[in-house]
């Protein structure tokens, strides 16, 4: 099975363009349900950061209590890398089995749907890599306006991450999302004709 990688600086339109494709019958694994899914009540990755971190981690209905583990896993880089060799193998894990899942179902292709593909370095594992582009400014403008951010949180989150120009690089494809919904539309309805040839040719050869 090919797997398309899809990524963008946050409010970028990921989420939309996966949904989109998603319309078009070609299934996306999302990596921010399965980073939730795995530290959900009773799963093992969240008894192992109880384990780490201390049982406070989790709240009286079994839930993740977010904030604290934040509290006690970003003071030092070792605590980071402790909170990160317990959940990055669990999410790798999962996001295995959604793909297998979906190849025994017949699937040909499946999109990643990762915010920090590039950042992490993922995107040398995909068969191709798609980057969703805006502006910063028209992504500030999205997620403080439709999303009711602040907009000095969204201008730190974007400023953590890598800068426009690095994610670009990386990309086979770009999706020019600084127009409108329907000029997006357009331009998703293209990609999934074309992922579809790319992975049809690939099936032959
Ligand atoms: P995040 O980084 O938070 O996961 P994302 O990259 O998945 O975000 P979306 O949630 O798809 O981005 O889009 C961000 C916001 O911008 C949403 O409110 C979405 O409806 C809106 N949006 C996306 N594309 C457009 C567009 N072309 N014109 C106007 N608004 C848009």
């Amino acid at each position: 099975m090919r797997i398309i990688g899809l990524t963008g600086g946050i409010g970028s339109g990921k989420s939309t363009v996966a949904a989109m494709l998603q319309d078009h019958g070609i299934p996306v694994v999302d990596a921010d349900e399965v980073a939730r899914k795995i530290v959900a009540p009773g799963q093992s990755a969240l008894a192992e950061l109880a384990k780490a971190f201390g049982k406070e981690i989790i709240d009286q209905q079994g839930h993740l209590n977010r904030a604290e583990l934040a509290r006690r896993a970003f003071t030092t880089s070792e605590k980071t890398q402790l909170l990160n060799s317990i959940t990055h193998p669990a999410i790798k894990a999962e996001v295995k089995r959604q793909f297998s899942q979906l190849e025994d179902a017949g699937f040909k292709m499946a999109i990643y749907d990762m915010p920090l593909l590039i950042e992490q370095g993922l995107h040398k594992q995909m068969d191709l890599t798609v980057v969703v582009d805006v502006d910063a400014e028209e992504r500030v403008r999205r997620l403080v306006d439709k999303r009711g951010l602040d907009e000095s949180d969204v201008r730190n989150r974007i400023a953590r991450q890598i800068d426009d120009e690095t994610r670009l690089a990386a990309a086979d494809i770009v999706i020019d999302n600084n127009g409108t919904l329907e000029n997006l539309n357009t331009q998703v309805h293209a990609l999934a004709a074309r992922l579809t040839e790319l992975t049809g040719l690939t099936e032959r050869n």
